[in-house]
């Protein structure tokens, strides 16, 4: 190729592309629901991009310099490379079109499942609480340029006269992230077939440099990670490989390979040494390469080197003076340096500016807008010097000082709490003896039934919750239509047959930011909304301060359901690494210290059901697995302070008190010995999904506490049929001895209609007792 234009001297990896007021998700929503056509959902779609281009404009970044990144998606961006390569499951094969392609509908039927298409899984990015969906690759899968959409919303930049960065997720991580297909094999790796998926990207590249594409970004992310299962001499291979045969490509525009969340480690000499002209590296998780290898660093002092360092994981304003000595130390390295983010800002909401109530808090903060604007200045500050960007460093630096001599940081009666804290309070006594105290108390049957705790979330319900934030509704009336909402849930679950019962979580807006209002230390937004998967948003909230609980949270709904069934009532929990995980977290003291916080207030709260009359409660850690680092090294002290503080909140009741804990993932085997050192009396588990997957590893682990594996992914709107549920309990039942197991859905029901969980609930209670009958 010819000598590229510069990579621009600052740059953001990735932006929110829900729309400052959620408007994809409105839009798609109403797309399903069959209120607007294909073409006003587009066309609503071409506004957002627009916008998303005028205010990264406005904020600094070059209109023609390839500084804006173009990473809009419809859904997912993983889908949307599975869709441009043509790689389409087979059981979706009717969705594909004479010129190979899928529509808008084949591509959310893609996401969402139909009938008995189930839907691609879904699983976390990273360690981020951002979901995608799993490509299903085999060596039935032909890959051939399928969607020009990448392409097309280049060109619509182009034709408004801006000049932007195509973002594609790169091949090494399409396949890394992919499972094989139902057709492939067993040992297939879906690695084997990048020979076959490059072509597809270069003629991706082609097009894009045709449109007038200048610089592209592919996103290496799976590099970084070191839980993926393929040996790491393969991975390092298919990167050479991979960067060799685009670099190759005659004509091609400037490739920039990204690879937020950590350090590249040994792939950084493989890139170094590959055609690439720009390197990404997220110096906020990772570090600064040090000890190269002479050609290593003779190759990459011919790259523009991409310092990630500012934070795009959480909502600080941070430390911009530090930021920018790290991203001028680069310089080191290159003496082409340009800033970014370190990820994608996908993971923060729009802007502070949108929020009213913080008060000092928001000096405090940078939300993606003013993440762009700080990596504007430091970009400026590279180009003209530190001096020209004195007064931003300072200002930021003033915001930090005020942080922390601020009243309610440091609060010390809580740091007394869990200074005094020992041994005993972390531990429960024997299992054997639990378990029988708990089987005098709760007489359940063979095979418990049971949900994860929350049902539909109708528009009643949100109604209700608007009303009284508005205050259209009193405290008085709110409370006695969620009583009422209880008493149909539990009707229903009697009627059903479930035979632990739960109150369904009416009151809570989100199983995180419920507790976080309740709860001193934090701080929650108005509109600071993040995607977490397709159409799915979640407000974190801001967990800034020292944490404790001013009064009982879940008492009194809880000992009211208990008044309405002779059935145990399952008290309703959120875990202190979810609370965390969901939360943006301050980032001045170490997780683990956070954490204990979080887990003697909760500790206090199970105190208080026990008290009440509660017998069972759980304790939902879905977030255990997706906190986990993402580097070895990081596992040992991530799992001591996860898993003490998880024992810290529970350890405190009586034998007869069963805690139970949920988990939503189905990648078991990581954790496994994390989920038994949280010594729960029963373990739930997202399952249905993989179809049992799991429980070969919990065989093999050799787990001897209570175990449920969703029967039901509750994930798709598709109501599993008995047949389908008795054979996963089956399933289950080979390898898990039948008094360890529960039966439940995989999740918590909040985000179904009504008709489908009740059937689906129905087909659950059949099975089971079809099941329960012929053992
Ligand atoms: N108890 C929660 C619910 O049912 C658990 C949700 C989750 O694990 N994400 O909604
Ligand atoms: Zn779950």
């Amino acid at each position: 190729m010819t000598i590229p234009t510069p990579f621009p001297i600052g740059t953001i990896l990735g932006y929110p592309r829900i729309g400052r007021h959620r408007e994809l998700k409105k839009a798609v929503e109403a797309f399903w629901a069959g209120d607007i056509t294909a073409e006003e959902l587009e066309l609503t779609t071409v506004g957002l991009r627009a916008a998303t281009r005028d205010r990264l404009a406005a904020l600094g970044l070059g209109r023609t310099d390839s500084a804006i990144p173009e990473s809009f998606s419809y859904y997912d961006q993983v889908l949307d490379v599975a869709v441009t390569v043509g790689a389409i499951p087979a059981r979706f094969a009717s969705l594909v079109g004479e010129d190979g392609a899928v529509d808008l509908v084949g591509y959310f039927t893609i996401a969402r499942g139909e009938g008995d298409k189930a839907p691609l899984e879904m699983t976390k990015w990273f360690d981020s609480n951002y979901h995608y969906l799993v490509p299903e690759i085999g060596p039935e899968t032909v890959f051939s340029l399928s969607s020009d959409r990448i392409v097309r919303e280049f060109a619509e930049a182009k034709s408004a006269g801006l000049v932007t960065r195509p973002v594609v997720v790169g091949p090494v991580t399409f396949l890394l992230l992919s499972k094989p297909s139902d057709d492939a094999p067993a040992g297939f790796d879906p690695l084997s077939r990048l020979g076959e998926l490059l072509p597809v990207y270069a003629e991706l590249l082609g097009r894009l440099a045709e449109a007038g594409a200048e610089w592209v970004q592919l996103d290496e992310p799976a590099l970084v990670n070191e839980s993926i299962v393929v040996a790491r001499d393969a991975q390092l291979n298919g990167l050479a490989h991979a960067y060799d045969v685009l670099g190759a490509v005659a004509g091609r525009p400037a490739l920039f390979v990204a690879a937020p969340y950590g350090g590249l480690d040994d792939a950084l000499p493989i890139l170094a040494a590959s055609p690439v002209e720009a390197i990404g590296l997220d110096l906020v998780r990772g570090e600064l390469p040090q000890g190269l290898d002479g050609t290593t660093a003779v190759n990459l002092a011919r790259k523009t080197l991409v310092a990630g360092v500012i934070d795009g994981h959480n909502i600080w304003r941070g430390d911009l003076e530090q930021a920018f000595d790290l991203a001028a130390s680069v310089r080191e390295l290159s003496s082409s340096v340009a800033v970014s983010t370190s990820t994608s800002l996908l993971h923060v909401p729009h802007d502070v500016d949108e929020e009213t109530g913080l008060g000092e808090l928001a000096d405090w903060l940078a939300f993606a807008d003013q993440k762009v604007a700080q990596v504007v200045t430091l970009a400026r500050g590279l180009v003209n010097g530190k001096a020209a960007v004195r007064a931003e460093l300072d200002a930021a630096s003033a915001a930090l000082v005020n942080r922390r001599s601020a009243p309610g940081v440091r609060v010390g009666a809580v740091r007394a709490r869990t200074a005094g804290l020992g041994d005993a309070d972390f531990n429960r006594g024997d299992y054997a003896a639990r378990h029988s105290a708990q089987e005098a108390v709760l007489g359940l049957p063979f095979l418990p039934t049971t949900t994860i705790g929350s049902f539909p979330q109708t528009s009643d319900i949100r109604r209700a919750r608007a009303q009284l934030l508005r205050g259209s509704l009193s405290e008085q009336d709110y409370l006695e239509l969620m009583r009422a909402e209880i008493r149909r849930v539990v009707e229903l679950q009697e009627e059903i047959g479930l035979d632990v019962i739960v109150h369904g979580e009416p009151e809570r807006n989100d199983m995180v930011q419920y507790f976080a209002e309740n709860l001193d230390g934090f701080a929650v937004t108005q509109n600071g909304w993040v995607q977490s998967y397709g159409t799915r948003c979640t407000r974190p909230s801001i967990l800034w301060g020292d944490v404790s609980r001013p009064a009982p949270i879940t008492v009194e709904w809880s000992s009211y359901t208990q008044s309405l069934t002779s059935k145990p009532v399952k008290g309703m929990l959120t875990g202190p690494v979810t609370i965390l995980a969901w939360s943006f977290v301050r980032d001045d003291q170490p997780l683990g210290e956070t954490a204990r916080q979080v887990a003697l207030a909760l500790r206090d709260e199970i105190a208080d059901l026990e008290a009440a009359g509660i017998a069972i409660v759980q304790v939902d850690e879905p977030a255990l697995r997706e906190l986990l680092p993402l580097k070895r090294k990081d596992h040992a002290n991530y799992l001591d302070w996860s898993v003490g503080s998880f024992r810290l909140a529970t350890a405190g009741v009586r034998d007869e008190t069963q805690i139970h804990t949920h988990l939503c993932y189905s990648e078991f085997g990581v954790v496994i010995d994390a989920i038994r050192e949280l010594d729960a009396d029963v373990t739930s588990i997202e399952a249905a999904r993989s179809r049992m997957e799991i429980v070969a590893d919990v065989e093999e682990s050799g787990f001897g506490h209570g175990f449920g594996p969703g029967v039901y992914d509750i994930h798709s709107p598709r109501i599993p049929s008995v047949d389908e549920v008795t054979e996963l309990i089956e399933r289950a039942l080979a390898s898990i001895p039948g008094r360890q197991l529960w039966v439940n859905p995989d999740c918590g029901l909040k985000t179904r209609g009504y008709a489908e969980t009740v059937e689906s609930l129905r087909n659950v209670l059949t099975a089971t007792r079809a099941v329960r009958e012929k053992a």
